[in-house]
């Protein structure tokens, strides 16, 4: 008996049906974030046995799976965040999607479910968006956002890895995450719950990992304030804000020196794109006599102590959606720690920088090696 090939994933063979009643596009101001989606999507399914099937670009609707299959009842299910970008020329360029690859990847194993070619994936969303091309929006902070799932759809309720999956990519068009500018938010320190923990898989993009973290936002916005900012451990570590990584600029009163810091990946921290692009730029664009870029250890008593004595300059948070977001206070032991912002402005000075420069590399104003990539 001769057993049939595992297949790997292949765009080449991708089945195209398309919608027969396309939609309008929506004008940019009414583009809610993830409330509306373009008119196709693309699904792959995955056995054990046979490895990846077929890949399908088809109109968007719903999926039909058995009540008993792994997703729904033990959370076999991780998911990615992406933009595609109108670039000039009227091209579309996805931004970094190769990282967005490699998270999908380390987030299918953690839970065993299947890898895939990323370079395949990003193919095939190429297609998807080319598709819906003209629903992707344009102007400066409109963009098409991707999201690619997958779930384990074994119909059978043995806690066991999943021989069943579905990869499926949706896209939404979306605005600016500021419609009138940026506008600095007030975040509540939280060490009564814990987002991620050493061991666990809080650097991992899975949805068992965002249910669980509404509630205290919810508690949070109930006394004021928008997010959560996660502490971890007796130290009181910052670890992320709310879905975003957390930046600080500390400024030494005596030598005047600045330093940008952030959370270093020790396993609790998503390893986020936005992160990663700003720790780069940081560190090619910053004039490293006046700047030191940090990835290490700092806690909420640290950044208490800064503001006390003048040292705190500026905090954001940093993550595909918003790009930065900036921080106005933070909530901490009944007492409001305050956070510089620019005069009249919503936002630090370093924080305003950082977003241009994203923006022109993603937009095409600027070419940053491979970061930006026209499907
Ligand atoms: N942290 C968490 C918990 C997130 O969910 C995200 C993304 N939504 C980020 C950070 C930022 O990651 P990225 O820059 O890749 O969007």
């Amino acid at each position: 008996m001769t057993s049939s090939p595992v297949m790997p994933l292949d765009a080449s063979k991708v089945e195209i049906q398309t919608t027969k009643t396309p939609s309008k596009p929506k004008s940019n101001d009414e583009l809610v974030f993830g409330k509306t989606f373009t008119d196709h999507m693309l699904t792959v399914e995955w056995t054990q046995e046979s490895g990846w099937g077929t890949p399908q670009i088809k109109p968007y609707g719903n999926l039909s799976l058995d009540p008993s299959s792994a997703v729904f009842h033990y959370g076999f299910e991780l998911f990615e965040g992406l933009k595609a970008y109108r670039t000039p020329g009227d091209k579309v360029a996805l931004f970094r999607a190769d990282k967005n690859m490699e998270r999908l990847n380390k987030s299918a194993a953690r839970i065993c479910l299947p890898t895939v070619d990323g370079e395949e994936v990003i193919k095939l969303m190429g297609k998807l968006i080319e598709q819906d091309k003209y629903l992707v929006p344009e102007g400066q902070g409109y963009a098409l956002y991707l999201r690619p799932t997958m779930i384990g759809t074994t119909p059978a309720l043995g806690v066991t890895a999943p021989d069943k999956a579905l990869l499926f990519v949706i896209a939404s068009p979306v605005g600016p995450y500021y419609k009138t500018g940026f506008k600095a938010v007030k975040l509540e320190a939280t060490d009564y719950a814990t987002r991620a923990w050493p061991g666990g898989c809080g650097d991992k993009k899975l949805g068992a990992n965002y249910a669980p973290c509404v509630l205290p936002q919810r508690q949070a916005a109930e006394r004021g304030y928008q997010q959560n900012l996660w502490l971890f451990g007796p130290e009181k570590h910052i670890t992320e804000v709310g879905t975003m990584n957390a930046f600080f600029v500390f400024q030494d009163s005596k030598t005047g020196k600045k330093e940008l810091v952030t959370a270093p990946l020790d396993g609790t921290i998503l390893e986020g794109v936005t992160r990663d692009s700003i720790l780069s730029l940081a560190r090619e664009r910053l004039d490293p006599n006046e700047w030191t870029i940090s990835e290490r250890y700092f806690s909420i008593t640290e950044v208490a102590e800064k503001a006390a004595c003048g040292e705190l300059v500026e905090a954001f948070g940093a993550g595909t959606a918003a790009v930065v977001s900036p921080i106005k206070e933070i909530g901490w032991e009944g007492k409001d720690i305050n956070v510089p912002l620019q005069p009249g402005k919503q936002s630090g000075a370093l924080t305003e920088n950082v977003a241009k420069w994203i923006a022109n590399i993603q937009y095409g104003k600027e070419m940053h090696g491979n970061w930006s990539r026209p499907v």
